[in-house]
This record gives structure tokens, sequence and C-alpha cells, in this order.
């Protein structure tokens, strides 16, 4: 089913996520995947720690899900949306309204997340617009993650996203230091110092605040205390500022809430989803905004807000991620994500002891290490497929973030898995 001929393809010829083309890192060919497991061409099978980026939530190959997509692709898999509604967006977008904040009314339906941050930075441009103001600058939090397209790159961390190799042509936006204080932590007011000299200093000029609420995924895996979600929301209201939460790796359940906004209590102006949205089946992203913004918007020069991807609303990606949603609102992912918390506690918080470690913590059914040196990922990686798990850490971060569905075993050969390997020092860069 796939030879080494195949693989030698690959390497030739196909990029991979942040992959070298030259001398490219070993990549596993999958087959199949079902369950909470992948399988390899080979026949192995690999407990899946990643959810495939925070998005298989329900596990692979799910019946319903599938049988959500055939019957869709029996009535049409896609048609444009411009000048045509059809029944899935009309369903999940009610489905959407429902389940987010009360103030979120409006649906903007897109291919992937890092377009739902393109949708919600231009949103932002255009509400000031229809203001009657021109507002081109952008407050967020150093450590961030928001995509890899122009936009949302900048807004990325500047150190991590290599803002210097784009000077001159990523617009320079605002950066707050990272929080520090922890999601368990003692709130320490001065950890929201910087963010409120910005704000402060620079308000009139700002759009819009962005940031990932509560989680800052690939930019770091850190969490970070509700209180600093609050403060940001404060001060947002005070100044006049949009708030866009972008909750494309936390929502929909992976921290423990639905949205990693409810920890502090508080409604973004802008949301922007995806990843889980279709349960990891196909690509889609929503962003959702208030009436108001809407309205402004609308009342700028343009006259609508500019933007209409050929792909916009598309039916089977819409049906898969109304039939997903159906599965969350039934209610199972509480408990689910609560006995992987507890399971991932017990397992790797004991951890920050190995003298490997600089940090363990845990949020939702989020586990992480962080190491003292770096990863050798080739290395660490091919211990982990002969361990039969799938993990993919990055830099100094081993991290879980597994389907919701996972039982208790499969859990506990992931977390033996991260254990045993910080044993061995050829994971590890010197
Ligand atoms: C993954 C991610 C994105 C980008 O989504 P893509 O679908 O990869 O474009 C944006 N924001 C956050 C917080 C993410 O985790």
């Amino acid at each position: 089913m796939f030879s080494q001929d195949d693989l030698h393809f690959d390497r030739q010829h196909i990029w991979h996520p942040y992959t070298s083309m030259r001398d490219p890192l070993p990549c596993y060919p999958v087959v199949a995947a079902q369950g909470c497991q992948l399988e390899l061409a080979d026949g192995r099978k690999l407990v899946d720690g990643m959810s495939s980026w925070w998005a298989a939530i329900h596990g692979y190959n799910h019946p319903r899900l599938n049988q959500a997509l055939q019957q869709q692709m029996a009535q049409m898999s896609h048609v444009m949306f411009g000048g045509i509604t059809h029944p899935a967006a009309v369903a999940l977008s009610r489905q959407l309204i429902r389940m987010t904040p009360e103030a979120l009314e409006c649906v903007f339906l897109a291919d992937s997340g890092s377009i739902a941050v393109e949708v919600a930075m231009k949103m932002a441009l255009q509400y000031w617009l229809g203001r009657g103001q021109t507002r081109q600058t952008f407050l967020t939090l150093k450590r961030g993650y928001h995509g890899d397209t122009f936009a949302a790159m900048s807004v990325c961390d500047p150190h991590n996203s290599m803002h210097a190799l784009w000077r001159g042509y990523l617009p320079e936006h605002l950066f707050a230091a990272a929080p520090r204080c922890g999601f368990d932590d003692a709130w320490q007011p001065a950890d929201f110092a910087d963010f409120a000299q910005l704000a402060e200093r620079h308000h009139r000029d700002i759009a819009a605040v962005i940031l990932e609420p509560i989680v800052q995924g690939a930019g770091g895996m850190r969490f970070y205390h509700p209180h600093y979600l609050q403060q940001v929301r404060a001060l947002c209201d005070r100044y006049g500022l949009l708030l866009i939460a972008d909750e494309i790796a936390t929502g929909f359940g992976r921290t423990g809430k639905l949205f990693a906004c409810e920890h502090a209590g508080i409604a973004p102006d802008i949301l922007c989803l995806g990843k889980a949205l279709t349960g990891g089946t196909l690509t889609l992203s929503a962003t959702l905004t208030t009436r108001e913004v809407a309205d402004t918007i609308s009342r700028s020069a343009a006259g609508c807000f500019m933007h209409g991807p050929t792909f916009m609303g598309n039916p089977l990606a819409c049906a898969v991620a109304v039939e997903s949603l159906a599965i969350v609102n039934e209610g199972h992912w509480p408990a689910q994500v609560a006995a992987i918390e507890q399971q991932l506690r017990a397992a790797l918080l004991p951890l920050r002891d190995h003298p490997a470690v600089a940090d363990a913590r845990v949020l939702g059914a989020i586990g992480v290490i962080e190491t003292r040196q770096p990863v050798n990922m080739a290395q660490l990686q091919q211990f982990f497929v002969t361990r039969g798990v799938w993990i993919r850490p990055f830099g100094k971060l081993i991290y879980l973030m597994p389907p919701y569905v996972i039982s208790a075993a499969e859990l506990m050969q992931l977390t033996h898995a991260v254990r045993d390997a910080l044993d061995v020092e050829a994971h590890f860069l010197p």
C-alpha cells in the first residue's frame, strides 16, 4: 500500500509543515486511523496523543461524522456561497450562535484557522473605517500564535515567527510581555502592567486586541491567569477597543470549558474558531461577531465586508461540523476532559522533579512537559513510534492533547512513553 519508493518520492517532492526540503526529518506513512489509533503502512498501530493538532476530538473514522459526510455528499459536496445559501451552513451557524456568548450573532465561514484570523483582523480595520476612523494597529501578546498567513503572522510572537525575516513587509504591531502568572498561580497585578501601559499609550491608534484566551498554544503551550484576561476585557471596554479571541485551538472543550474565555467569564467582540470545529475531518473556520461590529463594517465606504473565499461555507465541511457539534452538545466531553486532566496531572506533574524537566503543566485535556534542552526531534519521534505512540514534540515542548474519547489505558501508554523518553540523553540536543 505504501512502498519505499513512495516514501522516497515524498522526501524528494513534498513539503511538510516547517520542514526542510533539502534535509527533511523522517516521515511516517499512515494508511488508516480508527478511534484513538493511527495505523502505519507496516501495520503498526500508534496511540494518538495529538488529535492531529487539536482537531480530532472525537477520535478518527467516527461513524456519525462519516455518515454526515456521506449524506451531504449525496446532496452536493460544494456550491458557491455568493447569492446562494444551503441547509448545512444555516444549521451550523444557528448552532454556533447558540453555543457561543450571547452577543455574538453574525457568522463568517472560511477555509482555515489562519483565514479566520485574517477575516477577524480585516473586520477590525473595516469596523473603524465604518466609524470614520483609520486604525491599523493591533495589540497582542508575546508568545502568541495565530497562523501562518501574513496578517496572522504579524501578530504571532516576533521571535518564534522570525519577524526579522519579514522586516519592511510585515506591519508592525504592539506586543505586550507574555503573561507570567500561570493559570493556578496566585495573581500578581504586576503581570498586567506592560499590557496596561501599551493600551494606555496607544489606545487611540489601536483597532483591536487579539489574543489566545488562557492557553498560548503553538507559541509555547503556556496557561495564563484568568485575571489577566479579565483585565484585558476591562481595558478594552474602557478605551472602546475591540477584543478578538482566537479560540481556534482552545474552542470546544479542550481546556475544560466549552470556550477558554469562560475561565475568565468574559466574552469577546470577535471570536475565531477552527481546528476541532469539524471534529478533525475537514478544514473549516468560523469568525463570529456582535451585531454592532457587523453593522458598523457594513456602514464603511465599501458597503460590505470585503472578503469571500471560493470555498466559503463548503457544504461538506459544514455538515460534518454540525454533526461534530451535535456530539459536543450531547455533553460527554466535560467528564471525558476532566478524567484526562486528572490522569495527566497524576502522571506528568511529578515529572517536575526530573533533571531533564524545566516545568510540567496540565489544563483540561492538555499536558505539557517543558524540557531544559531542546529535543532532538528525529530521535525522540522514533522512540515514540517504537513505543507505539504518536507524539510530536517541538523545541523544548513534549505535549499531549489526545482525543476526548481516549481510554485510561491508552492515555497511560502516552504518559509512560513521555516519562521514559526523558531518561535518554540522546533525545535532547546539547
Ligand atoms: C492552529 C491555529 C491557527 C491557525 O489555524 P490553521 O487552520 O492552521 O490555519 C490560528 N490560531 C491558533 C490559536 C491556532 O492554534
